[in-house]
């Protein structure tokens, strides 16, 4: 295993900074995070350079690059600062691209192409969160259209995304069939007659909305079908894997950024006549994070590198995405702790790091699921 960056990427490394640097300044994304707006002038300036489409193959007018260069770029993102979310549609819209007719697809990318998100991904639900086999909202076949009718939990960007990529149960499924051939994907512009939004108020991730989303009797056609009816659950998972690595390389990514706030700050900070730094204390701190971001590194990389050599990864990447979210957590505490008061203003950028990666336990799947696909795989190779 070679992880030493090439020459192509570290140039886009580069480029990726200079954006940074003109459109992702700290009193930007603060500006953005109080006003609990999108940071559109980030976003748009991320598209302008390509990295929109970073990922995307080139019959869809992206540029293909392998696993491990997209993580370099969402590990870079939120390692200056910037939030995780502007980065990774690649492979948030490869369902629409393996599964989504041609209508849907141009659809989707119409969206991609211009910044915005593809589509409002629509699985959770108030009784089905890490149980997605629970999904109680339907679709019924009725004189040639199809009606929707349910209730959709945190579906972050509701308010802007034009389409839903809606998972449903067939209402007239029969008794005892097999739970997960019910299930079936469908293409739902958001602004159809019947469709509600409600925003949720977080503590955190304010530069994203997310929202309840409520469908009574929305009309869709036959055609509105994404892949094959019942086939719904299945392709639902096929992206996961890559999806839980993009968020663990981004939670590399906001260790980096506290981590580094922090050490800076260590060395600068006189407290009882000598920096703050010079305290075994202090050290005892910058050491164990440093050990642990090391471990997020090895892993991410480590992963992304099993998913460009065609391996398996089903295991590595629940291991991943739970280790750097617990270990990116504890980073980001610590490197508070080492700020001080400092640290618990939004002055400091570490506050809203704090916050916002606090809910990468929990989205993307918890760590108890992550344990949970993880602990069995690992056990099956001891039978
Ligand atoms: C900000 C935000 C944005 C989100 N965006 C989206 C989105 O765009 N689209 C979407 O579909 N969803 C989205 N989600 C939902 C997210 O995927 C769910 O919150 C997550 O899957 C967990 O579901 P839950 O919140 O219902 O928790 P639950 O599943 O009710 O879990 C509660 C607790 O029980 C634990 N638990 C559950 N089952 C087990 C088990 N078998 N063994 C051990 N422990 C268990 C969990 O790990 C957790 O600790 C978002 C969530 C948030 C917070």
């Amino acid at each position: 295993m070679d992880f030493n960056i090439t020459e192509e990427q570290e140039l886009l490394l580069e480029s990726l900074r200079e954006v940074m640097d003109r459109d992702c300044t700290e009193a930007y994304m603060r500006e953005c995070n109080e006003r609990h707006e999108s940071p559109k002038r980030f976003i748009d300036a991320l598209t302008e350079a390509g990295f929109g489409m970073l990922g995307v193959p080139e019959e869809y007018g992206g540029t293909p690059v392998d696993t491990m260069t997209l993580m370099l770029v969402a590990e870079e993102i939120c390692k200056n600062g910037g939030p995780h979310f502007v980065f990774g549609q690649a492979l948030s819209i490869a369902d629409m691209l393996a599964y989504g007719s041609e209508e849907q697809k141009r659809q989707c990318m119409e969206e991609v192409t211009h910044g915005r998100v593809g589509f409002v991904l629509g699985f959770t639900e108030p009784q089905a969160g890490s149980d997605s086999s629970a999904i109680a909202t339907t679709f019924k076949r009725k004189d040639g259209k199809v009606y929707l009718n349910g209730h959709k939990s945190f579906m972050s960007n509701a308010l802007t995304a034009k389409y839903m990529l809606c998972l449903a149960r067939n209402a007239d499924e029969i008794e005892g069939e097999s739970k997960r051939n019910a299930f079936s994907m469908w293409w739902m512009p958001m602004r159809s007659e019947g469709v509600t939004v409600e925003p949720l108020s977080k503590i955190g991730w304010h530069m994203m909305d997310t929202c309840e989303v409520y469908l009574r009797d929305v009309e869709l056609d036959g055609k509105d079908l994404v892949g094959t009816e019942g086939d719904g659950f299945m392709q639902a998972m096929v992206n996961f894997e890559v999806e839980r690595l993009l968020m663990a390389a981004s939670l590399l990514g906001y260790a980096e950024c506290a981590f580094g706030d922090a050490a800076r700050y260590a060395n600068q900070r006189v407290q009882f006549g000598k920096p703050i730094g010079k305290n075994q204390l202090i050290q005892e701190k910058i050491t164990f994070m440093k050990i642990k971001i090391e471990n997020m590194r090895n892993m991410v990389y480590r992963t992304a590198w099993e998913i460009d050599n065609h391996m398996g990864v089903q295991t590595d990447s629940a291991l991943a995405k739970l280790y750097c979210a617990q270990a990116a957590n504890q980073v980001v505490d610590d490197a508070m702790q080492i700020m001080g008061g400092i640290g618990y203003t939004t002055d400091c950028r570490i506050s809203r790091i704090w916050i916002d990666s606090r809910v990468q336990r929990i989205g993307g799947g918890t760590d108890e699921v992550m344990i949970h696909i993880a602990g069995r795989q690992i056990l099956k190779e001891y039978q």
